[in-house]
């Protein structure tokens, strides 16, 4: 039961990232993977069917990947049997939008230098692979063209990795007693070392929802063991060489991000549906929607929430951004590939390949003596939290708090300095300062004295949305 309980107590879509940047070192921080356990708490129903290891990142340019892993953290609820996701293998390559900043990672995994600078993260993620909870493996990539058996012309052809189905054999040797859980699972008759055999299972189920032949996805053995050099470095090889069934996962880089994701999320469901793990999704499963999912929980915080931000439609540039005084940079976001990264005495908010948006920091002391305040919202007075966000449709007024300051971005009324007390509409704050593009969202920060003591974000004509702060599985706090 002890063990049950220190396995289960951590599977849960609560999760935090919390990164520490030290400002003192204007190079990237130490970005590494996260491991997110996805699954019910309830013992019986984790213990219902498999656990399957999901892998995205471990080339940095492969977004279609790591996109997909993402949003089976963020947007999917396994309700029988157990999802581990590492999204963000390669991080910092991820960040840096490079294949790899030190090589290719997945050329890593046979023989590696102790000096090799990602030595300590292969040696990870081989021990999260060779787990004894761990049944079966998927590698996620984007790949060139399209995959073919036959030479169609120079984007369909059997050099092409794009819409396949990677495997090194036809089966592997099992020792022991076989897969844990596979008992109990619905699709009991499936065997996971069968791999050519489980893959066309689902390759079929997933190309009945591809209507375009040439976008059906395809098996590929690449025959590995019969002295294929290049794939032998791999993640599946060593995988299967220590009895785990593994898969690479391949979209075509011929599409877009949101449009790769979308097939890996199919090809994701395809093995879910097959090997008896069962899910919630919390969007539809089609492209808009995904380009949709991709963006609606990218909140950040900074120091324990004392600065929020909606990264999502942020402007290209934030200012004076209240960051402590001699301090390193603090954060965490609900987003696992969201990262801030230091340059030029500018803070850069990264998401995967992409930029959001750049800080510019202005340096307090900070105070902590307030947790609350009060505020009138279209004429309802309620108390809100510091580190909250208030959607408001008419106006607000912050109510004066007694030895601190108001300070509304990008209000100014003549001879006001504190601007508690203030009825303020959407037309009353200069919209250049919202932290949106839109220009709806915008700072409410309190001050005593020369500390700063944390802030508000205030949402005006907010449509109804659920963000990362106001979502239940998704706090922050
Ligand atoms: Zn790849």
């Amino acid at each position: 039961m002890g063990i049950y309980m220190e396995r289960f107590g951590i599977i849960s879509l609560l999760f935090v990232a919390a990164v520490m940047v030290n400002m003192a070192n204007a190079a990237l921080p130490d970005l590494e993977f996260s491991l997110h356990k996805n699954g019910p708490a309830n013992i019986e129903r984790a213990n219902s069917g498999p656990t399957l290891l999901v892998i995205g990142g471990i080339q940095g340019d492969e977004p279609g990947g790591f996109t997909a892993a993402s949003l089976l953290v963020t947007h999917y609820k396994i309700t029988a049997g157990q999802v581990w996701i590492v999204p963000n293998l390669n991080f910092e390559s991820i960040i840096k939008r490079s294949r790899g900043v030190y090589g290719d990672m997945n050329r890593k995994f046979s023989k590696l230098k102790q000096t090799d600078p990602e030595f300590e993260t292969v040696q990870k993620i081989k021990q999260i692979i060779t787990s004894p909870d761990v049944d079966i493996i998927l590698n996620l990539h984007d790949g060139s063209g399209f995959y073919n058996e036959q030479y169609i012309d120079a984007l369909h052809n059997p050099r092409r990795w794009g819409q396949s189905l990677i495997i090194d054999q036809a089966k592997i040797e099992m020792p022991g007693i076989g897969i844990s859980g596979i008992e109990n699972t619905e699709a009991g008759s499936v065997q996971f070392n069968h791999l050519e055999q489980l893959g066309r299972q689902v390759v079929a189920d997933v190309n009945a929802a591809i209507p375009q032949t040439l976008h059906q996805y395809r098996l590929k053995n690449t025959h590995t063991a019969l002295g294929n050099k290049e794939m032998e470095k791999t993640l599946t090889y060593f995988a299967i060489n220590h009895a785990k069934p593994a898969f690479g996962v391949e979209a075509s880089k011929h599409f877009l991000t949101h449009k790769r994701a979308y097939y890996h999320l199919l090809v994701l469901e395809g093995f879910m549906n097959n090997i008896g793990i069962k899910f919630e999704r919390k969007f539809n499963l089609a492209e808009a929607d995904i380009k949709k999912a991709m963006y609606d929980k990218l909140q950040l915080a900074f120091y324990n929430k004392k600065i929020v931000l909606d990264v999502a439609n942020a402007r290209k540039r934030l200012n004076y951004v209240p960051l402590k005084k001699n301090a390193d940079i603090a954060y965490i976001s609900g987003n696992p590939l969201v990262a801030v990264v230091s340059k030029n005495n500018r803070f850069n908010v990264r998401y995967g390949n992409r930029n959001l948006t750049s800080l510019k920091p202005s340096y307090f002391e900070y105070d902590d003596s307030l947790e609350d305040i009060k505020i009138s919202v279209d004429g309802n007075i309620k108390s809100i939290s510091l580190g909250s966000t208030v959607d408001v449709q008419q106006d607000f007024n912050v109510h004066s708090i007694a030895g601190y300051r108001v300070n509304v971005i990008g209000f100014t009324r003549k001879g006001v300095r504190d601007e508690s007390n203030q009825t303020i509409k959407l037309k009353n704050i200069r919209s250049r300062f919202s932290v949106d593009k839109q220009s709806k969202i915008f700072r409410v920060e309190i001050y005593q004295g020369k500390r700063y003591c944390g802030m508000i974000l205030v949402r005006f004509n907010a449509l109804k949305q659920t963000t990362l702060i106001d979502n239940e599985s998704h706090s922050i706090a």
